[in-house]
Formats: structure tokens, C-alpha cells, sequence
């Protein structure tokens, strides 16, 4: 169980680019970064708007003169400081991430980015190179696979309790987008445009979170082909999908069906996961993240709460209010950021064994995530059809 005491031997210092006052994402980076005093935010480019960004960063207590107007200017003028920032998180639209991560990375700075991480597996392998070559850590805020049950059911499908998977069968949609976009937010515009978002809306905005948590539940499976349908049901997205169904082919023999989409109208339930074995299945939502329901063939349904002694090490280990107390969102981003400070911490110190082990989502998993986008849309693209999996 967490309690907050240190992990590492001193905070990490710390930047923000991005995650400014009307940034929808900004909050859930701090109330992750801060919790466990693994990080100490030091400076930042928080706004496009530089005067709004450096009242905000004063106001969260950050020094007037390391509150920058552009990222190039956070990076000049932290890189100069003997005391400046070691890493950096990205919270700014998805097209900017490259860029971005890129200059950071350049000028020796570890760096924590949001997903989509990129728009190709190309721009993912030039960073997973530099960051390499320069012995820089990467990490991606897939927020949601902080849940101490998530681990929870990673551990009983390693464990044999489910038997062979069988169904894979995930959803993640809301209905905040059933309607036009004619004056529309920042938000809603960039994630409607191309240019923008990338190849995808809906699948890169919230379809990534089901792939990445599935990979993590059943990291022995890879998929072999997978067809995807995708359809702007508001035309002024198009190119771009509000809305999308992907079915899956396994190479353990495995089925899957995911569902992304933002026109669901009505529907707050958020994401939704069932884990089919021969013998028992996992149902999970984070609609309700404290609780796993566990149903054995031909026994009485099972629901499995969060923090109690029956649950596996590996949950137990990232409980951090202990069972008969609300785990939600927050301490499951807080347990994201603290992997992926003890990923930086042990490269800092050079333990190379440390890293072997250490589960945190990383290049590889940001990289996986734009894979899985690329094919999605290249079985979209030619129609729907099935494509095998590259
Ligand atoms: P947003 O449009 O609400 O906010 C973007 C913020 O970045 C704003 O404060 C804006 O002023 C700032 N910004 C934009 N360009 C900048 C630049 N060049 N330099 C400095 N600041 C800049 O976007 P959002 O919804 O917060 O999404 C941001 C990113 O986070 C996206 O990649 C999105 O996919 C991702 N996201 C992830 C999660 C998650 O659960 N991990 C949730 C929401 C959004």
C-alpha cells in the first residue's frame, strides 16, 4: 500500500508545457505529479496565451520569471539555470507533441508526454532513438491504468484464474459530441481537424486508453488482424471518425470487439472492460474503478473490492486509501506519475536492473498506441476490411 512516503531520494525538478487554466487535461498531470512529493514544479510554458499562462503559473506558485511565453524560451531558460527543470511534462494538443518532446529531449530533458504520443510509428522510433542515445526516460500518461484493480486483473490472468482468454470486449464512449461543433471549444476544434489530431479523433482520444489497459491486463497476446469501421456522424469531421468499431483477431485464437465514440448520446458510463476466459471472466468500468466483478462458470458472481487482503500483491501494492474508501482517477494518475519518477530516479542513478523490471508506460507503450492507430486506419481506409496487423 502507498502512503506517500518517498520513493525516490529527492523530488524531481519540474516543468509543465501546456495544461494551462482552460486546459482540460492540465489538473490531472498536477494532482498526479504532486501527490507523493516525487515532483516539484519549478517552471513552465503553460499557455498559447503567454499573459493568462504566467498569471496561472503564479498563482500555482510558480516563480514569475519561470512562468515562459513559448517552449522554446522554457527550454532556453531552464537549460540555463544550474537548478533548472529535469523534466518536462506535454499537455498541449496532439500535434504539437513531436516537436515538442523532440526539443525537450534534445536540451537533456526527460520527458513525460500525453497520448496519442505521435502521429506515426516513425515519429515514435526517432524518439525512442534519441532518447536512447541520450539515456533520457519517456513516459506516456495512459492516466487510467493507475487502478489498483487493473493490476488486480493483470495478475489473475497471469495467474491462470480466467483459462485461455477467449473475448476481449471493451468500450469507451460518451455523448459529449452528439451535437454540431458550430462554436465549439478549442478542445473540440483541434480534435476535429486533421491537422491537428492526427489520423484519428475519436480512436487516438479515447480508444488508446482501451488498447493500452488491455495490454497491460493481457500483455501474452498480440493481435494478428483487426478490422475497423469508422464514420463522422457530424460530416464536418470528416475525414476524421466521432464514432468506431474495431474487431479483433488474436494470435492465441482470441476474439475482441472495442468500441470508441463520442456520439453516444446520453451515455456517461465511460469505459468499460470484460475479460472472457474458458473458466471465468473479469468485468472492470471506471465508472465504478473500486469494484471487479469476477464470475466463475457455474458459480455465484463474484465483486471484488479494492484494498482488501484477498486481492493479489500487485494490487494491493498500488492501493494508496485502503479498502472502504473511494480509490478514484486521482490516485490513479498519482500512481502513473510515480512509476514513472522511479524510472527517472534509477536512470539518474544508472540502476539499469531497477528498469528491467519496473513497470511504468513508456516509449514502447506510446509507440504501441500509434501502431494499433495506423492500422485501424488503414483498415478503415480500404473500407472496413480486415487487415493484418503491422
Ligand atoms: P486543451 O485544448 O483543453 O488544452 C491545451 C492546453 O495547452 C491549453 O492550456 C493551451 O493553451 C496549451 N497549449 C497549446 N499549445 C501550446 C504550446 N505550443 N505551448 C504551450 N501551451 C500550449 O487540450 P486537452 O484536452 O487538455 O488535451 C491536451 C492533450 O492531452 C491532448 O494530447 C489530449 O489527447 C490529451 N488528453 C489526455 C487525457 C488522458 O486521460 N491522458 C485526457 C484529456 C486529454
Amino acid at each position: 500500500m502507498l502512503n506517500g512516503e518517498k520513493k525516490i531520494a529527492r523530488p524531481l525538478r519540474w516543468g509543465m508545457v501546456g495544461g494551462g487554466r482552460t486546459g482540460q487535461v492540465g489538473y490531472k498531470h498536477r494532482t498526479g505529479a504532486l501527490r507523493d512529493g516525487t515532483y516539484q514544479l519549478l517552471a513552465g510554458a503553460f499557455d498559447l496565451d503567454a499573459d493568462r499562462g504566467r498569471d496561472f503559473g503564479t498563482n500555482l506558485g510558480v516563480a514569475e520569471d519561470r512562468c515562459y511565453a513559448t517552449y522554446q524560451d522554457f527550454i532556453a531558460g531552464e537549460t540555463a539555470r544550474e537548478d533548472g527543470v529535469e523534466v518536462v511534462s506535454i499537455a498541449t494538443p496532439n500535434f504539437t507533441h513531436f516537436e515538442i518532446t523532440m526539443a525537450c529531449l534534445k536540451a537533456g530533458l526527460h520527458v513525460i508526454c500525453e497520448k496519442p504520443l505521435f502521429f506515426s510509428v516513425a515519429e515514435c522510433d526517432a524518439v525512442a532513438k534519441l532518447a536512447a542515445d541520450k539515456g533520457l526516460i519517456l513516459g506516456v500518461t495512459y492516466g487510467f491504468t493507475g487502478h489498483p484493480l487493473v493490476h488486480q486483473m493483470a495478475a489473475m490472468v497471469k495467474k491462470g484464474m480466467l483459462g485461455d482468454i477467449r473475448i476481449v470486449d471493451m468500450q469507451y464512449t460518451h455523448g459529449f459530441n452528439s451535437g454540431d461543433d458550430v462554436g465549439a471549444g478549442e478542445a473540440v476544434k483541434w480534435r476535429t481537424n486533421p491537422e491537428t489530431a492526427g489520423p484519428t479523433f475519436v480512436l487516438g482520444d479515447i480508444g488508446t486508453h482501451l488498447y493500452y489497459l488491455s495490454e497491460v491486463v493481457l500483455p501474452h497476446m498480440k493481435i494478428e488482424k483487426l478490422l475497423c469501421d469508422r464514420k463522422a456522424f457530424i460530416a464536418t469531421r470528416a475525414p476524421l471518425e466521432d464514432h468506431a468499431t474495431v474487431l479483433t483477431h488474436y494470435d492465441n485464437g482470441a476474439r475482441g470487439r472495442l468500441w470508441a465514440s463520442s456520439v453516444n448520446a446520453g451515455n456517461m458510463g465511460s469505459q468499460r472492460y470484460r475479460f472472457v476466459g474458458s473458466k471465468a471472466s473479469l468485468e472492470w468500468s471506471d465508472a465504478h474503478p473500486d469494484q471487479l466483478i469476477y464470475e466463475v462458470q457455474g458459480e455465484p458472481n463474484r465483486t471484488l473490492h479494492h484494498g482488501m487482503p484477498y486481492l493479489e500483491d500487485e494490487s494491493l501494492a498500488a492501493d494508496r486509501m485502503g479498502a472502504l474508501h473511494t480509490e478514484g482517477l486521482g490516485d490513479s494518475w498519482a500512481n502513473i506519475y510515480l512509476w514513472i519518477a522511479q524510472a527517472i530516479d534509477a536512470r539518474m542513478r544508472g540502476d539499469e536492473a531497477f528498469l528491467q523490471t519496473h513497470h511504468y508506460p513508456g516509449i514502447e507503450a506510446g509507440t504501441e498506441g500509434v501502431r494499433w492507430l495506423e492500422n485501424c486506419v488503414r483498415s478503415a481506409d480500404a473500407g472496413a476490411a480486415w487487415v493484418e496487423y503491422n
